[in-house]
């Protein structure tokens, strides 16, 4: 038995359900997803466009409820929490990382980093100092002064990367995260997560692309809002 598997969920999701409704019109996005995640665990979620891919991260992420079901986030029934305890445990647990990065264009590479920081209420001098081990982490400790437009689109994702591990959550939610990248830093970036994993981060990545899903370590495949085929990538 692997350490994955003696781990304990990050993630536990059963019979979950999300309905978009806009009017008279209904659409069930995702029609009863049932998925575990442990800790250390690198689990790509694969699917065409609008099998409800990113439907399921805002789920994960706890930044859109569910429909029906119920969704345990690190032990904690994600339904039965209110607006700060969610964002604490967001915080805690999950680092985002999103496919055109979101950094701010005027902030420099350490400023952008320590924004997460920021609104935990973590002082100065800390700020700069746990944004520039964040950024040596992802190998930018020569481009901590650098705004994102000084840097490679690969270069942007690290910094992203950065910004999401600097509150030292458990996981790492990427969406779509090479999908503004070319091969090369594509490569660079999947080369990050695998760093990352290997040193015992979780990692959950959304991707359409099998090139991309075929990095981690358990492919989960999405379609029309329901998981297909849970299955190991043939190594
Ligand atoms: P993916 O990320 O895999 O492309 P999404 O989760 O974005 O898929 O979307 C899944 C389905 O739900 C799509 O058919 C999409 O049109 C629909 N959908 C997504 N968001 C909304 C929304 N806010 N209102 C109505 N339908 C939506
Ligand atoms: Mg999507």
């Amino acid at each position: 038995m692997s350490a994955e598997q003696s781990a304990p969920p990050v993630i536990e999701l059963s019979g979950v359900r999300k309905t978009y409704r806009s009017g008279a019109i209904e659409f069930e996005a995702l029609r009863g997803i049932d998925l575990e995640i442990r800790g250390g665990e690198y689990v790509a979620i694969m699917g065409p466009s609008g099998s409800g891919k990113s439907t399921l991260m805002n789920v994960l992420g706890c930044l859109d409820v569910v429909t029906a079901g119920s969704y345990r986030l690190a032990g904690e029934d994600v339904e039965e929490l209110d607006e700060a305890e969610l964002a604490r445990i967001r915080n805690r647990e999950i680092g985002f990382v999103f496919q055109g990065f979101n950094l701010l264009p005027s902030l420099s590479a350490w400023r952008n980093v320590e924004l997460p920081l920021v609104y935990a209420g973590v002082g100065k001098e800390e700020r700069r100092e746990r944004a520039a081990l964040a950024l040596e982490r992802v190998g930018l400790g020569d481009k901590l002064d650098n705004r994102p437009g000084e840097l490679s689109g690969g270069q942007q994702q690290r910094v992203a990367v950065a910004r999401a591990l600097v509150g030292e959550p458990t996981m790492i939610l990427a969406d779509e995260p090479t999908g503004n990248l070319d091969s090369v830093s594509t490569a660079d970036v999947l080369g990050l997560f695998q760093e990352l994993n290997d040193a015992g981060r979780t990692i959950v990545l959304i991707t359409h692309e099998l090139e991309v899903a075929q990095h981690a370590s358990r492919l989960v495949r999405v379609k029309d809002g329901l998981i297909v085929e849970p299955s190991a990538v043939a190594a």
